[in-house]
């Protein structure tokens, strides 16, 4: 199981990303919103959908959930 975070600030092209607690590129803590701990990252994007319609999982530690 793995924390994960939403990034409460969108990307350039309206994402907000989905993230492990030990990503590389998390964003600052103020920006995140926790999604709780999840086996796999759908889970986590799918929770992420309560918060915002446009969630896409993060390239570096979402691989598996991004979608360009
Ligand atoms: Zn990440």
């Amino acid at each position: 199981m793995k924390n994960y975070f939403v990034n409460q600030n969108a990307q350039e092209n309206g994402d907000h990303e989905v993230h492990t607690s030990s990503c590389s590129y998390l964003p600052k803590s103020e920006n995140l919103i926790p999604l709780g701990k999840h086996s796999n990252c759908f889970d986590a994007i799918k929770k992420s959908r309560q918060y915002f319609s446009q969630t896409n999982g993060c390239y570096f530690c979402c691989n598996a959930c991004h979608t360009s």
